[in-house]
């Protein structure tokens, strides 16, 4: 038995009992582990690897070879041949998007990295390696697998099962798909990082990624900070605006119950949720009440959070600890009403009806002004110019037409350029002399590149022969070509 029961429940098992169910518990990565195992029915002296198993009717732990993990760009692609894998059933679960996304029909897992590259978050298992140690593989070998796997399943649905995917790697994963022309549908899991700007949702987009889930947590900037979770409320809802309007489901994680967590936060926190979902920049979520864990920094330093965990003696599985906290609320009184309330939210339904309304006991009026996640998104990224950013041209089909207008008496030459894209058809204007420009540079900088060009480069480009780049780069039509997504800033 390995994977991720073991891995945060079982690490600490001296049940023999267990082994009337199983002969090896393997913990972590479990390649080597297993590969050392099979090769230990036949050793002398056998070896093993983080290795759980009975002897003289005592459970033992075996960690005595000195032999290396394998890299994960050594671990190969995942092999089904041998399954039936038409012949699984479905799943159906229909109350929450995420939940039927992710059983509803088979996705074939794969990670981008192993590991989080953010490792901070208090209420986590930071110290395990399935989170502690970052390894990411490169683009080309992640998608060397995605066809290996389409090629051996002929399923072209992926979940890449990491735990929170760089968004950098996510990037270059999207533009090789987009080079190799795949036609895949994929999701993942994510921290809601500045960088998932408006232009990068829209790439993973049509590199075919349909949803992202990422933690939330406690929507309260106060509790965000304990968590150390890296993000604030508003850029939570600025990254989740630019997801849905790429058109990528968003799932979030909410929880409450956080040690030091007051009902007022909680109330605040449902306010804010509800907000987003009101907003429609949000599709899905699940309220978890905070569980204290035997390998989160809580769990490892309770005292530094205020918990006092209630010590017992374990035999079988040891990973949520019972805990009292300073505030003494009794946080599982809101499960009901806030699960309730999301369940309307996620239906697009009863946004107005009063908080109180959703609890058979008194709560606190929220203070969150009501129109505070309205405010957080008005902030327009669009406007900046950061010379190291990436261009990326997706479309490089267009029609060319001339065109002459004329003002005052003074005809002028322009050119129309219109783009076919998948839901629309996009007209636009541009001086010709501009426009002559901007189709050889969508002709010399194909996606297929493996350089792409930066802002700084196709501004000196541009004021070789004409001036002022930024009065172009800002002007009407190149937004109306950014929003449409045939110009992306990276
Ligand atoms: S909660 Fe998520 S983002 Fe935070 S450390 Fe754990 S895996 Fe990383």
């Amino acid at each position: 038995m390995g994977g991720g029961f073991p891995n945060t429940e079982l690490r600490e098992v001296n049940d023999p009992r267990v082994f009337e169910f199983f002969d090896f518990i393997t913990l972590d990565d479990g390649e080597l582990p297993v590969e050392l195992i099979f090769e230990s029915l036949k050793a002398e002296n056998p070896e093993f690897k983080r290795t759980f198993l009975l002897e003289n009717n005592q459970v033992v732990y075996k960690n005595n070879s000195s032999k290396k993990d394998y890299r994960q760009s050594e671990i190969g692609t995942p092999d089904y041949t041998d399954l039936p894998l038409h012949q699984y059933i479905s799943v159906i679960e229909i109350a929450n998007p995420m939940h039927s996304l992710w059983s509803d029909g088979r996705w074939n897992k794969l990670t981008m990295a192993h590991g989080c590259y953010w490792g901070k978050c208090t209420f986590c298992d930071i110290s395990l390696d399935y989170i502690r140690l970052y390894e990411p593989i490169s683009a080309k070998i992640l998608v060397d697998r995605i066809e290996e796997l389409i090629a051996t399943t002929g399923e072209t649905g992926f979940h890449f099962v990491d735990e929170a995917a760089p968004p950098a790697l996510m990037r270059e994963v999207a533009l090789e798909i987009l080079r190799r022309n795949l036609v895949i549908t994929w999701w993942t899991n994510i921290r809601f990082e500045k960088s998932f700007t408006a232009d990068l949702s829209y790439l993973l987009k049509i590199s075919g990624c349909v949803a992202v889930s990422g933690g939330l947590e406690v929507a309260s900037d106060r509790l965000l900070k304990l968590i150390k979770k890296g993000v604030s409320v508003a850029q939570v809802a600025q990254v989740t605006r630019n997801f849905t309007e790429a058109g990528i489901m968003v799932h979030a994680y909410l929880m409450y119950g956080y040690p030091t967590q007051t009902e007022q936060e909680t109330v605040d926190s449902l306010e804010m949720v509800r907000q987003m979902f009101e907003m429609g920049i949000l599709q899905s979520g699940f309220w978890h009440q905070f569980a204290l864990t035997a390998h989160s920094p809580i769990g490892l330093k309770p005292e530094e959070f205020g918990v006092t965990p209630v010590q017992k003696e374990i035999t079988f599985a040891n990973n949520d600890i019972e805990f009292t906290d300073e505030t003494n609320i009794d946080h599982s009184k809101f499960s009901f009403g806030l699960k309730k309330s999301l369940f309307n939210y996620l239906h697009g339904i009863n946004f107005e009806i009063p908080l109180q309304d959703w609890f058979e006991f008194k709560i606190p009026k929220t203070t969150v002004d009501p129109n505070y996640i309205h405010d957080c998104l008005l902030d327009d990224e669009n406007f900046r110019f950061n010379g190291n950013s990436k261009i990326v041209f997706p479309i490089k089909d267009f029609i060319e037409e001339g065109v002459i207008k004329t003002k005052k008496n003074i005809s002028y030459q322009n050119t129309k350029l219109t783009f076919h894209l998948k839901t629309n058809v996009l007209s636009i204007l541009l001086q010709e002399e501009k426009a002559t420009w901007l189709m050889k540079t969508i002709k010399s900088n194909p996606i297929q590149h493996s350089k792409l060009i930066t802002l700084q480069q196709l501004k000196d480009d541009y004021e070789e022969t004409m001036d002022d780049f930024e009065l172009f780069w800002f002007s009407k039509p190149v937004m109306q070509f950014r929003e449409n997504g045939i110009i992306l800033v990276l």
